[in-house]
């Protein structure tokens, strides 16, 4: 049998953001989304963790693309310049 083989370094994937601010609860989110029939987005786009009813949730606007919430945690790490994969 013939074979090549190589390593292929794992891939980046990098998302940027032109700002974050602190948005409402998650309660207080999603109920009025729900009211509106609008789309919930039930957790974090960055870390996918699910929101809880009181966490705080951060809407962030990428460089590309629409508006997303992230936990404080990930809008934490991409504010203090520490946003390296997870
Ligand atoms: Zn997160």
């Amino acid at each position: 049998m013939l074979r090549l083989e190589k390593t292929i370094p794992a891939r980046r994937h990098v998302v940027e953001f032109t700002w974050v601010t602190r948005f409402h609860p998650f309660g207080a989110y999603s109920s009025a989304r729900k009211r509106m029939n609008l789309s919930v987005q039930a957790d974090c786009f960055w870390c996918g963790s699910a929101f809880k009813d009181d966490d705080t949730t951060m809407l962030a606007g990428r460089a590309k693309g629409k508006n997303v919430l992230l936990c404080e945690k990930c809008a934490d790490r991409a504010a203090s310049g520490e946003g390296t994969a997870l």
